[in-house]
């Protein structure tokens, strides 16, 4: 049953793939972990996370790109470098999952109905087609492509902020929007 397990795995991983992420801005020392674990005890999510951040720069290394970029842990990353100041290795972890992150997005490969991509994915759309982000139709956005009934959860807060003119329903447009670099940053439709 184990023989039979490490071969399906081997057929799932990719192996030149851990290259190509160490090609990424911040991932260069991808290699030189030492699978200490510094990074997963720091890390104030890891409990949340489906793998811990060591685990996932091992999925990494041995080629299994579904198993990481499906991962919640990519999305649940704080970015709070915690795990980037203590790694003996000077591993730029944090800017391991930025990388991930987008690699996610852009292969489409993330944890169905999860918000956070959506949100990001959606934030991106808005700001490159109208140089600003309108909160509501941002939540609304998020919430239909990944929840809805979350919605349900909000409505009490976003009529407080509604009716406190703390949000407009109105969708926000700069001028020369069109001058907006437009840089490709993997935002592709996330359903
Ligand atoms: S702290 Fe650095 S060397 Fe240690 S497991 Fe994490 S990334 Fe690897
Ligand atoms: S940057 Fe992300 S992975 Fe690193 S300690 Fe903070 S939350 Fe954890």
């Amino acid at each position: 049953m184990q023989i039979e397990r490490k071969m399906k795995q081997q057929r799932e991983a990719h192996p030149g793939w851990a290259s190509e992420i160490a090609q990424l801005p911040g991932c260069e020392k991808l290699f030189s972990c030492i699978q200490c674990g510094t990074c997963s005890g720091t890390c104030p999510l890891s409990i949340y996370m489906d793998y811990t951040p060591r685990r996932i720069i091992n999925l990494v290394r041995e080629g299994f790109q579904e198993e990481a970029l499906a991962s919640q842990t990519i999305w649940l990353c704080a970015s709070c470098y915690s795990c980037a100041a203590r790694c003996p290795q000077k591993i730029q972890l944090t800017d391991v999952m930025y990388s991930l992150k987008r690699e996610a997005i852009k292969k489409k490969l993330f944890p169905k109905r999860f918000p956070i991509p959506v949100l990001a994915s959606e934030f991106h759309k808005m700001v490159a087609k109208r140089g600003r982000s309108s909160e509501m139709w941002l939540v609304m956005r998020m919430a239909l492509k990944s929840n809805p009934m979350i919605l349900l959860t909000m409505m009490g807060t976003g009529w407080q902020l509604f009716r406190t003119g703390r949000m407009s329903l109105r969708m926000e447009k700069i001028d020369r929007v069109h001058e907006l670099p437009h840089k490709s940053v993997g935002a592709t439709e996330v359903h």
